[in-house]
């Protein structure tokens, strides 16, 4: 197939500067695959760049492609290629690391501190009609799995990546405050380690009713109801094994070692709204627990890939928007001011 030369793709050019435009189609090394993109999720930390230019040290300085959460086909491969061929359809695992470092040697590779990670300046991301990947993190899914459920695996792969941080196995209970999509799909990921227990807490009841679909136990709304005499009276006043944040909540993490039978384990997904947050030591240190942050994911994409293929979790339930590329100034509008309604917006360039 011939490669156009260039693409449409959605461009961050600032904060609230989001344009849906003709871009140079990206470069294909040796080692890359070049991706024609069937469905990209936009995801929160989008969001975070289009409403303020920046996450953290990390400014949007020049226009960037936005997007993350991607799959499609394999259209052109560089010349080392082996493993890969045209016509793979594949999901990206979207952070290319260095592969040398002691922490890509030591398989915590999402420590990578020289990792180019779509969508985070400089680096472009796949919310375009083509993205390049190195070929080796371009995983193959099977034809049971649909693009929207492969871009799905980077959302997963959190959850995945938390469940093993806080040793989810089974017989636990765990409890995932929040009910976005990562915190939805950290349900499912708790649930395919086993967990007994899936507890979830949120505001709105379209989430929670979300989570029932993908399964939990219980789905508690936090604005009717107390969440600490709903985990009391679940665990026989024991608390939850692991405790996943998604939240990002001050008072919910301040909360959350009361909620932990001793010995527990705490992971905070994601950058907390306030930087800092202040934990009882005495509860931390007397219950021995453990505070894990979690960034990103490491060899997560074969076993995301597998769960979903698995067919046991309507994981696709997330999804309540689908839109074409030229739409994505809508998506981004819906997943900032529809929170009550729309949970993952799926852009089909
Ligand atoms: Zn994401
Ligand atoms: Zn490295």
């Amino acid at each position: 197939m011939t490669i156009p030369k260039t693409m449409k793709a959605a461009v961050l050019h600032a904060a609230h500067d989001l344009r849906v435009e003709e871009v140079r189609v990206p470069a294909l090394g040796p080692e890359d695959v070049l991706v024609r993109v069937r469905a990209c999720g936009i995801c929160a930390s989008d969001v975070h760049y289009y409403e303020t230019g920046a996450i953290g040290r990390y400014v949007v300085n020049a226009p960037m492609i936005v997007g993350h959460e991607a799959a499609g086909e394999v259209v052109a491969v560089g010349e080392q290629v082996a493993s890969l061929q045209p016509g793979a359809r594949v999901a990206i695992e979207p952070g290319v690391t260095c592969g040398r470092c002691r922490y890509c040697k030591s398989g915590r590779y999402n420590l990578c501190p020289q990792v180019e990670f779509y969508a985070t300046p400089p680096v472009h991301g796949a919310m375009a009609e083509y993205a390049v990947i190195r070929a080796d993190f371009a995983h193959p899914i099977p034809d049971t799995v649909s693009y929207e459920q492969a871009a799905l695996v980077e959302p997963i792969s959190v959850g995945i990546h938390a469940a093993r941080l806080t040793d989810v196995q089974p017989g636990k209970t765990v409890l995932v405050l929040g009910a976005g999509p990562i915190g939805l799909l950290a349900v499912v990921a708790a649930r395919h380690a086993g967990a007994e227990q899936v507890i979830i807490s949120d505001v709105y009841p379209k989430r929670l009713e979300t989570a029932e679909r993908l399964g939990v136990t219980a789905a508690v709304n936090v604005r009717t109801d107390d969440l600490a005499a709903a985990v009391s009276r679940l665990t026989d006043g024991e608390g939850a094994d692991a405790l996943l944040d998604t939240s990002g909540n001050r008072s919910a993490l301040e909360n959350a070692p009361s909620l932990m039978r001793r010995g527990g384990a705490i992971a905070v997904i994601g950058l907390p709204e306030n930087d800092a947050v202040t934990y009882r030591m005495n509860t931390v240190v007397d219950k021995e627990l453990a505070i894990q942050g979690v960034f990103r994911y490491a060899n997560t994409y074969p076993a995301g890939i597998r769960l979903v293929a698995s067919g046991q979790y309507p994981v696709e339930a997330v999804i309540t928007d689908y839109l074409p590329l030229d739409r994505t100034n809508e998506g981004f509008d819906v997943a900032m001011h529809q929170k009550d309604r729309a949970i993952k917006v799926m852009i089909l360039p």
